[in-house]
């Protein structure tokens, strides 16, 4: 690596952390300056899904509830209740306590209230800066923690509106207390709007006192766009590192960090590699799979999702499939959905 083995990231959320431990484990002199005073402190619902993959190495004492399963609801109908099989689905973590953990254990340096202008200088440098930096499609998301502890449970329930294109959520914190929220394609104010509704609807909701008032950000929904100024080279969220049927962020983003952090570090083409990464093919699938259900009158997506086959619905919600595997789910899912992937196979 050229700069004499340094490498500058901006941002300390999973995607910087990602980067930075994986140039760290080269040899890497790594230093991050995060503008907020700690690691991980957007509005986020802290779930991580498929855990026990090791795929971001969780601190146990930073895991706040083990999830066995998920409950989803189609337009206020049940539809299914997954339960993983042999051991938890997912956890639920303290975000910026894990991410300091592991900068801790890494030996990273981390300047914090420290904002950074990108391009950062002449050498090195990873953007991974969230969300305001991507350039794609972007919906909004809003959440607030309630005190409710009928709602702490071990699953995690999804609620999906097919008239939004989105899905309510309640994730259990431990301790009597959950998070609530909306995410979709509607304004911020729309969505706040709308999940004072679903909280005054759920007995076990309404009426709970408030821990965090409502809060939100966007999401990038758009799928991979990769991005370079300068020798900066942006990852994470900012280009694109979410799950765009869940809106999962924290795994895909910790993911591609590492991806771009180990290329600089070996001296490989960073762009090339984020391409071609297992992770930016999975999130290019789902982001075809999610233009075919915006394209669904609200009637056909109801009942579009109410037809799958739960082990696809999970599969693919996760990004937990293979070539071999998707082949494979081309003969459990209905036509439409069959299509998508035979198209997105053989191209
Ligand atoms: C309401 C909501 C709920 C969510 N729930 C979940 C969930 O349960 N599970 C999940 O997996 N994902 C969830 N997500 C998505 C997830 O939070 C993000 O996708 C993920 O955090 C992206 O990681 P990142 O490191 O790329 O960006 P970020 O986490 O946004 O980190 C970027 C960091 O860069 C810093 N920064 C920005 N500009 C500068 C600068 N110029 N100089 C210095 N520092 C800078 C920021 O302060 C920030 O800390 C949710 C998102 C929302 C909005």
């Amino acid at each position: 690596m050229e700069d004499n083995g340094r490498l500058t990231v901006i941002g300390a959320g999973p995607a910087g952390v990602g980067a930075a431990m994986a140039a760290a484990r080269h040899g890497i002199d790594v230093t991050i300056y995060e503008l907020a005073p700690r690691p991980g402190l957007k509005p986020c619902g802290w779930g991580i899904p498929d855990h026990r993959k090791k795929e971001i190495p969780i601190p146990r004492e930073t895991i706040l509830k083990e999830i066995d399963g998920a409950v989803l609801y189609v337009d206020g109908k049940h539809a299914i209740d997954y339960t993983g099989r042999g051991g938890p689905l997912g956890v639920v973590v303290d975000k910026p306590r894990m991410l300091e953990t592991l900068l801790e254990d890494a030996g990273v340096k981390v300047v914090f209230r420290a904002p950074v202008s990108i391009p950062f200088g002449d050498g090195p440098a990873v953007a991974a800066v969230g969300v305001s930096w991507y350039e794609g499609e972007k919906i909004n998301a809003v959440q607030v923690h309630l005190k409710a502890p009928k709602a702490d449970r071990e699953k995690l329930e999804f609620y999906f509106d097919s008239h939004l294109i989105g899905y309510y959520w309640v994730f259990p914190m431990g301790d009597g207390i959950v998070k609530v929220g909306v995410g979709g394609f509607a304004g911020m104010s729309e969505l706040a709007t709308k999940l004072e509704r679903f909280i005054k609807r759920d007995p076990r909701l309404s009426g709970a006192p408030r821990v965090k008032p409502l809060h939100g950000a966007p999401l990038a929904v758009g799928g991979i766009k990769p991005r370079i100024i300068g020798s900066t080279v942006f990852t994470g969220e900012s280009v694109g590192g979410v799950y765009p049927l869940t809106g999962e962020g924290i795994r895909p983003s910790f993911l591609l960090g590492k991806t771009v952090g180990e290329a600089l570090a070996l001296g490989r083409d960073p762009v090339k590699a984020l391409m071609s990464s297992d992770t930016t093919w999975k999130i290019q699938l789902q982001r075809r799979i999610l233009e075919m259900v915006k394209s669904l009158r609200p009637m056909r997506r109801a009942e579009f999702l109410s037809r799958l086959d739960p082990e696809v619905l999970v599969r693919i919600g996760l990004g937990d499939f293979s070539r071999l595997g998707l082949t494979a789910m081309v003969l459990k899912s209905p036509g439409i959905l069959a299509q998508v992937i035979k198209r997105f196979l053989t191209k």
